[in-house]
């Protein structure tokens, strides 16, 4: 925490040797005093936000209006009314708030960041023939630690322009991934995809769980703002006894896990057919689901199997864009939160997507529900932009971290600028987030207190660099692919 004690100090002089002139130099003495009272009341902190309007995502649903978010040291330290906190706080680093509603950032749940280098690579199939004919050969062929540092930047630039904050990653060359999201300044938790095939710098799902432990160990605790964790793939892709190996991994390691998790029918009739059971009731069966577990997609929950995933406290990720291009169908978000479930948002990887953009993903998971409910009343705005705030916090275990504006929590703010002309007019700012806004409009970005993105400029990654490197990989990627 900054002081302003010399400049206090100075002006306090100064109006002291004022004292005793003649009074010609009554006015410049009085506003002096007068500065240096402001001066001695107010706080010097690292950054304010301001916006025309603020919303907290808080329990309460609170809202404020002409207001303005406090950070110091990372934190938010206060909230409320510029008209109040101006005169408690100032800053050298302003964010000003004309046209601009704050809000917390984005909580993108289930991504593979470095899959932006494979967007567009194989369209409109079922997503077994999708992975198996396309995306793990290619993955094979052309994914090492260069093209994860690349794909993992392009992803990052995009996630930080659309007004992301935190993502969960699944992919591989993890300590390439955390390496970025340090630089870039990101909030995430990063895994190694276990799997039982070859994969991209693992023959098997033993090397791959070798893997998962070694970057752990160099992450653990190493930066705040990078959690580590393991990243089975799926029960169709590693069998029982492999995922028992992850599970004591994961317990040894004291860290959570995350994976798929009943996204589509071949999944569940795999798992009927080998294990006689579905893949939740598989993994609750062999004490997965007693570690801190994200499970992505859950298209296909039962009855019997909704209950099991709230009394493990699962945290689920919905992926409504990834889900209706596979087809792999309409997960049940409504009954899962009416059961108490935390469900958060995820954009998937951007090849079975092809974007990173958390917007669409709140516009369709709201969209869908309704129409599948045949009820327009299911998945209010406010409750969508719950899941992609503090509902997907409580999803990845970080909600009592992020989430929402409150004090006390790190500073995980972005502005959205409602210049644009689809922002006339506006009469419910939350419904308008939900409804109408999109990445573009994504005007500054804040994580852990430090200004990422401003006046829709990235700071923290060199975007014509990676532009570069990214198109002349995915040349190579492409003639390789057409010269077969
Ligand atoms: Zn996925």
């Amino acid at each position: 925490m900054k002081t302003n004690l010399a400049c206090r100090t100075v002006l306090i002089v100064l109006f002291g040797l004022y004292q005793g002139l003649d009074a010609g130099w009554a006015s410049a003495q009085e506003s002096s005093i007068l500065q240096a009272q402001s001066h001695r009341s107010k706080q010097t902190v690292d950054l304010i936000v301001k916006g025309d309007h603020i919303v907290t995502m808080d329990a309460a649903g609170s809202l404020f209006t002409d207001a303005v978010v406090v950070v110091d040291e990372g934190l938010i330290i206060a909230i409320g009314p510029a008209s109040e906190m101006l005169t408690s706080f100032q800053s050298d680093e302003v964010l000003e708030g004309n046209n601009r509603i704050v809000m917390p950032g984005l909580i993108n749940g289930h991504s593979h960041a470095a899959m932006t280098l494979l967007r567009g690579i194989a369209e409109d199939m079922a997503l077994l023939e999708w992975l198996t004919q396309y995306i793990f050969p290619a993955e094979l062929e052309f994914v090492d630690s260069k093209f994860v540092r690349i794909g993992t930047e392009l992803a990052c630039w995009e996630m930080i322009r659309g007004g992301t904050t935190t993502f969960v990653d699944m992919y591989y060359f993890p300590d390439t991934i955390a390496e970025v999201v340090e630089s870039c300044g990101l909030r995430a938790l990063i895994s190694a995809t276990v799997i039982e095939r070859p994969s991209p710098g693992a023959a098997n799902a033993a090397d791959s769980i070798d893997i998962g432990n070694a970057f752990i160990k160099r992450w653990k605790g190493k930066n705040s703002r990078i959690t580590p964790v393991f990243g089975p793939h799926a029960s169709y892709t590693l069998n029982v006894e492999q995922l028992i190996a992850v599970r004591e991994a994961a317990k040894e390691a004291g860290v959570g896990i995350t994976i798929h998790m009943s996204e589509s029918r071949y999944e569940v009739d795999y798992a009927k057919e080998h294990y006689g059971k579905s893949s939740i009731e598989l993994f609750d069966s062999i004490g997965l689901l007693d570690l801190p577990v994200i499970g992505a997609h859950v298209v296909w929950p039962t009855n019997t199997e909704i209950p099991i995933l709230a009394k493990r406290k699962v945290g689920v990720i919905h992926n409504p864009t990834s889900n209706m291009k596979t087809a792999a169908g309409i997960s049940p978000v409504t009954r899962m939160l009416e059961a108490g479930i935390h469900v958060g948002l995820g954009t998937d990887g951007a090849a079975s997507n092809n974007d990173l953009d958390m917007w669409e993903e709140m516009r369709l998971a709201a969209f869908l529900q309704k129409v599948d409910r045949m009820n327009p009343e299911v998945m209010p705005a406010n409750t969508v932009l719950t899941m992609a705030t503090r509902g997907g916090a409580g999803a990845i275990g970080l909600g009592d971290t992020i989430g929402s504006l409150e004090v006390g929590k790190r500073a995980d703010i972005i502005q959205v600028s409602f210049d644009d002309v689809h922002f006339i007019p506006t009469y419910d700012v939350r419904a308008h987030l939900v409804y109408v806004a999109d990445e573009q409009d994504v005007s500054s970005v804040v994580v852990d207190g430090k200004v990422l993105m401003k006046d829709k400029e990235v700071l923290t990654i060199d975007t014509d660099r990676v532009s570069r490197e990214a198109t002349v990989l995915a040349r190579r990627i492409h003639f390789e692919m057409q010269s077969r």
